[in-house]
């Protein structure tokens, strides 16, 4: 029998975990009564009852198993977590606030089996119930994105997605620290195959992205995957060297010309103010990829975990 190995990173979601665990089933009983399906929960160090929910759970039923991160690492950590220690023939990996639809599993499932593909992903077609601020600015990062980075992530394109191991196993390979999991998705290649569903809007509790969140987060993106930002920083310093030129040439002839009167002095403030601003922009591109290298060079762990029923597992699969 085939193993599915599904990865749900949860952040505070002491009132998700269950709904989450009883929609899986009905999907199970339906259409996936030929596999075995497991869900591995990963408690990215919520401080609410979630772990208790977890744990309790899998005290219920074996094909629940849970990874409990040492603190909040981030939803890109706990993913990374989830998917190093899911040992599924094909692994999927799911919100767990019901906004991924679950509907969509044997689908997936199936394009897997058929060959169709190594990896069925999500992507919803529209944006329905979400604040149109936050809409704008995610439609216009994934644009910025694309063209910068070269990398393919469709408009809608959720983390939501089912592999088989060889996709799996080339994705573990990148072990970098700063993740962009979409992105990195998409480098590893194979095929991946998109299906597209309507928007949901989260079942129960709150997004655990505020905008600044987000904000940073786009920055992972552009920075792990293009060096245009600091090709373009370099270009405005060679545009503002010629520049310079240019007016140096101006100056010079008009002193010749006309004589060299003392005026003048609010624009050159004006100039000053502006290159000086231009060249802390610049630095400020550097100081990103050198942040993003340091954290990269320290080789810290992308998590910590604190406790897990996987052991155990395995303690069980001994003869
Ligand atoms: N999540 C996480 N760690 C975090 C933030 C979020 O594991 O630091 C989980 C969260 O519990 C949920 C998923 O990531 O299962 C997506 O989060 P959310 O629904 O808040 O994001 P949104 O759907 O608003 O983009
Ligand atoms: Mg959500």
């Amino acid at each position: 029998m085939k193993k599915i190995t599904i990865v749900v990173p949860c952040y505070n979601e002491e009132e998700t975990v269950d709904a989450f665990f009883q929609e899986i089933g009905k999907v199970r009983e339906s259409s996936l009564g030929d596999y075995d399906l497991e869900i591995l929960y990963v408690d990215d160090g919520s401080s609410d009852r979630t772990l208790d929910e977890i744990r309790r759970l899998a005290r219920s039923d074996p094909h629940v198993k849970y990874l409990s991160l040492s603190r909040n690492f981030g939803k890109e950590a706990a993913l990374y977590a989830g998917l190093t220690h899911a040992d599924g023939d094909y692994v999927a990996v799911m919100d767990v606030d019901m906004q991924d639809p679950p509907g969509l599993l044997p689908e997936m499932v199936s394009c897997l089996e058929k060959g169709d593909c190594q990896c069925a992903a999500a992507r919803r077609i529209d944006r329905r119930g979400e604040s149109r601020l936050r809409s704008f600015f995610s439609g216009c990062f994934y644009k910025l994105f694309r063209s910068l980075t070269g990398i393919q992530v469709p408009d809608g394109a959720r983390d939501f997605r089912m592999m088989d191991r060889t996709f799996l196993d080339s994705f573990l390979e990148l072990k970098e620290y700063n993740r962009f999991s979409k992105g990195l998705f998409d480098w590893v290649g194979y095929s991946v195959k998109w299906l597209e569903y309507e928007n949901r809007e989260r079942r129960r509790g709150s997004t655990k992205w505020s905008f600044w969140k987000l904000l940073v987060y786009s920055f992972d993106g552009i920075f792990a995957f293009s060096n245009t930002p600091a090709i373009i920083s370099g270009g405005i310093g060679i545009l503002f060297c010629l520049l310079a030129f240019l007016f140096l040439l101006i100056i010079f002839g008009r002193a010749l010309l006309f004589g060299d009167p003392v005026a003048g002095w609010p624009s050159t403030i004006c100039i000053i103010l502006l290159i000086g601003g231009i060249q802390m922009f610049c630095l400020g591109i550097l100081g990103q990829y050198l942040a993003r290298i340091y954290s990269e060079v320290k080789g810290r762990p992308v998590y910590l975990c604190r406790e897990t029923n996987l052991e155990q597992k395995k303690e069980d699969e001994k003869p």
